[in-house]
């Protein structure tokens, strides 16, 4: 049997090799995309996916070019919400073409590929170890989505991220640093844009923590935060007309970032995220204007002069 020792270099795996084929493809992949921007918190259920989604589609409806990747594998939520579940994957002109909702936004979902009764699974080497694995794994299919799919001309690309601090960061290290030095969105190793993080929070103390926690470990690295969200920012009333309180005020964040603005929850937008029906009349109601905000406050925040990597 050999040994650790006994490998030499990369034990012939050309493993280097791999990795820079890898780069150039999803660097040649995203050649055509102004601003990758990742929507993550660290905390689950706080509303990345429903932002991401309706953000879009604002964006979208002052005519940008937009798609998204959901990259939460194991608990996509983007196919369903954009009514993309079940949609076919068929080639295009050089790579595979990307689903699209009716709206014309992109979005690639492990939920149009696998059914929710069933799990994605990470295969392991042995039994007991696929903990080992599964960054890896994770990774190396986030690189192959990015590398196969036809991203085309896009001024953002969104990424719906799954939660945990620490994957948070794993996904700012695989897109790539911010080491600009001419001020304009490129990232040196990729070839392509550098990734900005948009982070979401709910004004709750549990949340608040999660998402400190968060921006600590992304501060920690040269990534670009632009700001955060903070959603369910009180309950919108149909009945009465009003947002009333959903949380103790007293939850409110201070993350030590820039707001972007508040999202109220409003249940008529819960269930056309279940249902994946278009925001179209949405504009027109308190969460429909917040959103509306919100998503010219990205744009702002993603034109504005870059700050020198710390
Ligand atoms: P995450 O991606 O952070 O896990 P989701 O976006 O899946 O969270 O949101 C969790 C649930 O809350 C979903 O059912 C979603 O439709 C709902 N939700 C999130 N934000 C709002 C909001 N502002 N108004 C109404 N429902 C919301």
């Amino acid at each position: 049997m050999k040994r650790y020792s006994d490998i030499v270099g990369d034990g012939g795996s050309r493993i280097l090799e791999q990795v820079a084929e890898q780069r150039a493809r999803i660097a040649d992949g995203l050649a055509g995309v102004r601003h990758l921007v990742a929507v993550g918190s660290g905390k689950g259920g706080v509303g990345k996916s429903t932002l991401t989604l309706h953000l879009a589609s604002a964006l979208r409806a002052r005519g940008l070019r937009i798609a998204i990747l959901d990259a939460d594998f194991n608990g996509p939520s983007q196919a369903r919400m954009a009514g993309v579940q079940g949609a076919v994957f068929v080639p295009g002109s050089h790579k595979v073409a990307l689903p699209r909702t009716a709206n014309g936004i992109g979005v690639f979902s492990m939920g149009s590929v696998i059914p929710e009764s069933e799990a994605l699974d990470f295969e392991s080497a042995a039994h007991g170890e696929s903990h080992t694995w599964r960054a890896t794994r994770e990774f190396a299919l986030l690189g192959e989505i990015l590398g196969s799919f036809e991203w085309g001309e896009l001024d953002l690309l969104m990424f719906d991220l799954p939660p945990g601090a620490e994957r948070t960061v794993q996904y700012a290290d695989f897109l790539g640093p911010f080491d600009d030095a001419q001020g304009r969105p490129f990232d040196v190793a990729l070839g392509g844009p550098r990734v900005s993080f948009l982070l979401v929070t709910i004004p709750s103390e549990v949340a608040r923590g999660v998402v400190a926690r968060s921006v600590a470990a992304l501060s920690k690295g040269p990534n670009r935060l632009l700001g955060y969200v903070e959603n369910m920012s009180g309950y919108y009333c149909r009945d009465c007309n009003a947002i009333k309180p959903l949380f103790d005020s007293s939850g409110g964040a201070d993350l030590a970032i820039p707001c972007l603005g508040t999202v109220p929850f409003d249940p008529e937008l819960a269930r056309r995220c279940d249902r994946g029906i278009s925001l179209a009349d949405l504009p027109e109601t308190p969460v429909g204007r917040a959103l509306d905000h919100v998503a010219q406050q990205l744009l702002n925040s993603l034109e504005s002069p870059l700050e020198p990597p710390r």
